[in-house]
């Protein structure tokens, strides 16, 4: 049996309720609401942990939703923004750190001549589109079910979690995300269901379509690979008709390669969002582009897009920094090892607890999808995952000592050594064996 004291978050749980004098329940992204068994509060982190406002040592796969990719605190990015601090902070004006970093960028994402900075991922879908849009002449933008571009309005929309209401695969009812949202945003943007590449080639054929977004492989509900020759397809899809392929890669970016999922896969998108990963925690987004379309931005000043923050001199010095440590000879090679040794942890102590359950993903970036019997291929497939019996297991689990994202998914960063993931197994067998 499992005999372990489990760990107490009373410190945090009465903090957040403190804090919700100040704060909408106490936290600042609806995100961090209804955490079980209460939004932590955090002191300090370094390499694989975080340390939280009771004392407790967390061993870490939220890695702050992605982008720790080296580890809290790595000493390089620290030293880069510490002498960065040095010279100043924001300049309102072009730097040489800002010029280094997107070099950089170009260097490693297949699809990036030019690079446009921002300081979030949300932000940059919307100059992508805008972009898109101004490129094409066209005002319609297609999305897929389950996929994330950000907060915003025109691109919060999938479908309902639920069978009977979010229509059939070939004809989704298309839900907004979130009260308050501003309806005629959804006129504009189509809701397709993800890995068919038929539906694709359907829609497109009407010549209407400004542009194509989606993530890659999609790591917001589950992590699932596009399905053999789908990228292909809608690439060619898209070129046929003049649409502009975004790929957002704000989580597989710099994560499951250094040239992320069009890098693995040899699919090259017109435009791509990327973000988290790319400044180990500053906030720092963009869209890179080929040169023709990105230029838009500059020729006549005809595609708007503009932010204070954008190339901050301070996160620009993390940039290149995480940028530099991640093209060091064989950091992928550590990422995909200790992911491997991970998932297949996680898959070995799930299956020896009888529990049903699907492992998927990347080592770099995998997915649990707790009582489904096979990989899913979709949204749809995604929504019939145990969701309570998975709390249940991950509040279990940080009892344990061991931080994970409570809809499935598993980030990994370059600190998580071969103890540290031992110790997070062993206590995925004890969390399993308190169920
Ligand atoms: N796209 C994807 C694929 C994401 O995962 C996210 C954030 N989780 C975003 C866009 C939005 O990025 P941000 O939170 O930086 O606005």
């Amino acid at each position: 049996g499992d005999s372990i004291v489990t760990l107490s978050f009373q410190h945090s749980r009465d903090r957040i309720q403190l804090a919700s004098r100040y704060l909408p329940g106490g936290v600042s992204s609806n995100f961090r609401l209804g955490i079980s068994p209460t939004p932590l509060v955090f002191d300090h982190a370094e390499g694989p942990y975080l340390h939280d406002a009771d004392g407790n040592r967390l061993i870490d796969y939220y890695l702050g939703m992605g982008p720790m990719i080296l580890g809290h605190k790595p000493q390089a990015v620290v030293e880069a923004v510490q002498a960065q601090l040095g010279k100043g902070i924001l300049f309102g004006g072009q730097s040489e750190v800002e010029f280094e970093a997107a070099e950089l960028l170009c260097g490693m994402l297949p699809s990036a001549e030019r690079v446009r900075f921002s300081s979030s991922g949300s932000e940059a879908v919307q100059a992508a589109l805008r972009l898109a849009r101004a490129i094409t002449g066209r005002g319609t933008i297609v999305k897929f079910e389950g996929h994330y571009h950000g907060w915003l309005d025109n691109v919060l929309w999938s479908v309902a979690p639920a069978p009977d209401r979010m229509g059939g695969e070939a004809a989704p009812v298309p839900q907004s995300g979130t009260a308050g949202q501003d309806d005629l945003a959804g006129q504009r943007v189509e809701v397709l269901s993800w890995n068919r590449l038929d539906l694709v080639e359907e829609r497109l054929a009407r010549g209407d379509v400004a542009a194509l977004i989606m993530e890659p492989a999609m790591c917001n509900t589950g992590a699932i690979f596009p399905a053999a020759g789908y990228l292909e397809g809608v690439r060619q899809a898209c070129s046929k008709v003049g649409t502009v392929l975004i790929f957002d890669e704000v989580i597989t970016g710099f994560r499951v390669s250094a040239g992320g999922v069009q890098q693995r896969l040899g699919v090259t998108p017109d435009l791509t969002i990327f973000g988290k990963a790319v400044a180990s925690g500053f906030p720092v987004a963009g869209l890179v582009g080929k040169a023709a379309l990105m230029d838009e931005f500059a020729a006549g000043r005809k595609v708007m897009h503009g932010g204070t923050y954008n190339s901050q001199s301070i996160a620009m010095a993390a940039t290149v920094a995480t940028l530099k440590a991640l093209k060091a000879p064989g950091s992928y090679e550590k990422l995909e090892q200790r992911g491997a040794r991970l998932m297949e942890g996680v898959r070995s102590a799930l299956a020896a607890a009888g529990a049903t359950a699907t492992v998927t993903g990347f080592p770099q970036i995998f997915h649990v999808g707790f009582g489904l019997k096979a990989a899913p291929r979709n949204y749809r497939d995604i929504i019939a995952t145990d969701r309570a019996g998975y709390v249940r297991l991950t509040t279990a689990l940080l009892e344990r000592g061991v931080r994970v994202l409570e809809r499935g998914a598993w980030f990994i960063s370059t600190e998580h050594d071969d103890a540290v993931i031992d110790e997070t197994i062993a206590s995925l067998k004890g969390a399993l064996a308190s169920l």
